[in-house]
């Protein structure tokens, strides 16, 4: 659907310009064409036919982390990060799609084995120091034009994916009489296994049956790419495999995820044979943090005198209004302390892959993160998403400091 169709939404920015203070992009250039205020104006002068499409709109269009922070502050509430999805699936159907994102889109991320195989490659390539050469000769542009740089962000890429320990299928429990289905995110199977191991521990620990789903990615990058119909077909796959009586409920430790398969019931119209099942996959879905506060109770021995803190990920504290159950959980770690972070929701500069083609704005983004992080003089940050993980990692490492970063399923019983 055209941009245009949101003309009303966009002509209600008012031009107040409060957004400014909750963006971390304006924070970081000042850019006008960087806040939401800036980006409804270049909607709608596109909309008035006052500007053409043109690769020139790439960067007003995709510099945007899609934080949804703007949202939180405007008046109008305008969904900018929704409409500027609109205006990217309009500019790929008129500029046209990167040939790697329709190769990842369409050959590996409907595949769990070619993702793992992807993923199997991209590990030796980076362990063996290739990856690093090539990204350094300029081989790898074609993954974003800041991979030379971006490439260090991952410290060691496992070589196995958790569904190779864990195969998809149905494993028994020691708890309660409850059927958990587990969607395995792509960044938990290929990256933070640590945090899905935890997790798969927690759900057996507390439910009569656990099934591995064989699932695809969620959809969620492919939608932020503006690739709406890629989403579309990568959820089509997922919700034979999880709609129906077989669960109680489905539960991921990604909150990326657990906010898109959420929203699964809008990217489908009334009259699609999917829509119901979306709804009804939609209505059981579960972050992981959702589910522990209402099933477990911290046991963790581990954290006695230790400081935590925690960091929002967008698509928990915006996408799913998650923002008490987490804290809650970690308050009640036996002899912990819990300490708030000030900007806990601030973006971290994750937003999936976007250092690959925007590290200079990540990086700026994330520092301020690691500043507000170090006047909490906390030993742990929990987190529950793997590309937040991933990033506040790097930014341990890239600001010296002596914190672990964990996502929520490690802390709250070891
Ligand atoms: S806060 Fe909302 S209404 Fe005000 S300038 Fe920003 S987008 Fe427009
Ligand atoms: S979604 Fe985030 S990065 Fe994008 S305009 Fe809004 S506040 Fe700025």
């Amino acid at each position: 659907m055209s941009i245009s169709a949101y003309y009303d939404a966009i002509a209600q920015c008012n031009k107040c310009g409060f957004c400014q203070v909750a963006c971390p992009i304006f924070r970081s250039t000042g850019n006008e064409s960087g806040v939401a205020r800036g980006r409804l104006a270049i909607l709608r002068a596109l909309i008035e036919d006052r500007l053409q499409w043109s690769r020139e709109l790439e960067d007003p269009l995709y510099d945007c982390l899609l934080c949804g922070a703007c949202t939180s502050n405007c008046f109008p509430a305008i969904p900018t990060s929704d409409l500027l999805i609109k205006a990217r699936s309009e500019y790929l159907d008129t500029i046209g799609r990167k040939s790697i994102h329709r190769l990842l889109f369409d050959k590996i991320l409907p595949y769990p084995k070619r993702l793992h195989l992807a993923a199997r490659a991209v590990a030796l390539g980076k362990n063996s120091g290739v990856s690093k050469l090539a990204g350094a000769l300029g081989l790898l542009r074609i993954f974003g034009h800041d991979f030379a740089r971006a490439e260090r962000i991952i410290d060691r890429f496992p070589v196995h994916p958790l569904r190779k320990s864990f195969r998809p299928g149905v494993y028994q429990g020691q708890g309660r009489n409850l059927r958990v289905a587990y969607f395995v995110g792509c960044g938990v199977d290929t990256i933070s296994q640590s945090a899905g191991e935890a997790t798969l521990s927690l759900l057996m620990r507390f439910s009569s049956a656990v099934h591995i789903l064989d699932n695809n990615c969620c959809g969620l990058p492919a939608w932020s790419y503006g690739d709406i119909a890629a989403s579309r077909k990568l959820a089509e796959r997922n919700l034979p495999l999880m709609d129906g009586d077989r669960f109680d409920v489905i539960v991921t430790d990604c909150s990326s995820c657990a906010a898109f398969i959420k929203k699964y019931p809008l990217l489908f119209t009334d009259n699609d044979s999917c829509t119901e099942r979306a709804r009804d996959v939609a209505s059981k879905t579960r972050d992981v943090s959702e589910w522990l506060a209402a099933e477990a109770v911290p046991s963790s021995a581990a954290l006695k005198g230790k400081r935590v803190t925690f960091h929002d990920p967008c698509h928990a504290s915006r996408g799913q209004k998650i923002v008490k159950q987490p804290r809650d959980l970690l308050k009640q770690i036996p002899g912990a302390e819990f300490v708030e972070m000030p900007e806990a929701d601030w973006c971290c500069g994750g937003a999936g892959a976007y250092a690959l083609s925007h590290f200079d704005l990540a990086m700026q983004v994330l520092d301020r993160k690691m500043e507000n992080l170090g006047k909490t003089k906390a030993d742990i940050l929990v987190t529950t998403c793997p590309a937040c993980i991933t990033q506040l990692s790097f930014g341990v490492r890239r600001h010296g400091m002596d914190v672990k970063v964990k996502h929520l399923t490690e802390v709250i019983q070891s």
